[in-house]
């Protein structure tokens, strides 16, 4: 209730402040699931370049695909920031986007990182991405018995297998992107396996799970590549000597690829400023804004020909390179819907 209270106040509040801001004041309203101070950096660098000013509402992604509901043609936002193709697509589904046309992004972002296209337009577009990687205790497991994702669901790692809910957006769109590869079926029967591989109750996020194989609680775990890039780059001596125990796979380098996650953006349906967010989702795509966006949370650039220096990056992959999946990010999104009801009837927490 207090939460609610919340966003319609400080939706009043953004209203307010774009209602005070003259004709030439140009402004912009952000709602971000992002929070990494280099993001900062970014929107300012933006200002500076347009005079564009932005206020930005910062939420998580659940929070802020509920409050553009509940605000819907009030809403004061105008450009959009998620984490994950499953949130994405709901944001698509649920009529909270206006599709756009853009030549900038569509010769930046490759089709493969953005939502379907219509008529109108496309209604969103990925500015980093991020795999959905194997860790696993190098003292007790053969890297070669976990470097597929199917074999994470074979009998021979019953017992070892420590993964976050099924339902969190990061597991629906790896699970999502099985099916587009496996199809229905096979991709049921695979996750019946990982639940019969548990070495206990799916909880915590993805650094937990990582942690639960340093401390022996497993001996495989699933997580998103920058959670072990900021381990990697930690100074702590338990972090150090977690990154020793553990080896990190890209899984399947033989068949389809590493699955790729996003961060991507979108134009509010009811954006009162929408050329003004278009202009922003081009700036991300710029190679400069780029290099911010994706080395800020040792991420992956989008757009093509952009290349980022990052050390922990570049020492997880040995050397920076691993094949990563082609399918479009849009379909793992519509997978999603399907996905949940066989978690359900799998009995995948
Ligand atoms: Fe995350």
């Amino acid at each position: 209730m207090t939460h609610r209270r919340n966003a319609i106040a400080v939706a009043g509040l953004l209203l307010a402040a774009a209602t005070a801001a003259s004709a030439q004041d140009q402004v912009l309203n952000l709602y971000s699931a992002r929070h990494y101070s280099t993001d900062e950096a970014l929107y300012a660098d933006f200002t500076k370049a347009t005079g564009i000013k932005i206020n930005r509402v910062d939420a998580d992604d659940a929070g802020i695909l509920a409050r553009l509901k509940a605000e819907g043609a009030a809403s004061p936002a105008d450009v959009i920031l998620l984490v994950d193709a499953a949130r994405l697509h709901r944001g698509e589904a649920d009529g909270l986007f206006k599709p756009i046309k853009s030549k900038v992004l569509e010769e930046a972002i490759p089709a493969q990182y953005r939502g379907r296209e219509s008529a109108e337009g496309t209604p969103w577009f990925g500015f980093s991405t991020r795999a959905r990687v194997v860790v696993y205790d190098k003292l007790k497991v053969k890297r070669e018995d976990v470097d597929t994702y199917e074999e994470l669901a074979d009998p021979k790692n019953k017992g070892k297998l420590c993964i976050r809910t099924g339902s969190h957006p990061y597991n629906l769109s790896l699970f999502g992107s099985v099916m587009e590869h496996m199809g229905e079926q096979r991709t049921q029967e695979w996750l019946k396996g990982l639940v019969a591989n548990f070495a206990r109750q799916p909880k915590g996020g993805d650094t937990d799970q990582i942690r639960a194989v340093g401390a022996g609680e497993c001996q495989v775990a699933v997580s998103n590549s920058y959670y072990i890039a900021r381990l990697m780059r930690s100074d702590k001596p338990e972090d150090k000597a977690l990154m020793e125990r553990v080896g990190v796979v890209f899984p399947n380098q033989n068949s389809w690829g590493t699955h790729l996650n996003i961060a991507g953006g979108a134009v509010a349906k009811n954006a009162k400023n929408s050329a003004n967010a278009v202009k922003f989702l081009e700036y991300l795509a710029s190679p400069q804004a780029q290099n911010y966006f994706a080395n800020g949370n040792n991420e992956w650039p989008t757009a093509k020909n952009v290349k980022v220096d990052n050390r922990a990056l570049q020492a997880m992959t040995d050397g920076g390179e691993f094949k990563a999946e082609t399918i479009p990010l849009a379909a793992v999104g519509a997978n999603t819907v399907k996905v949940q009801q066989m978690l359900d009837r799998v009995g995948f927490k």
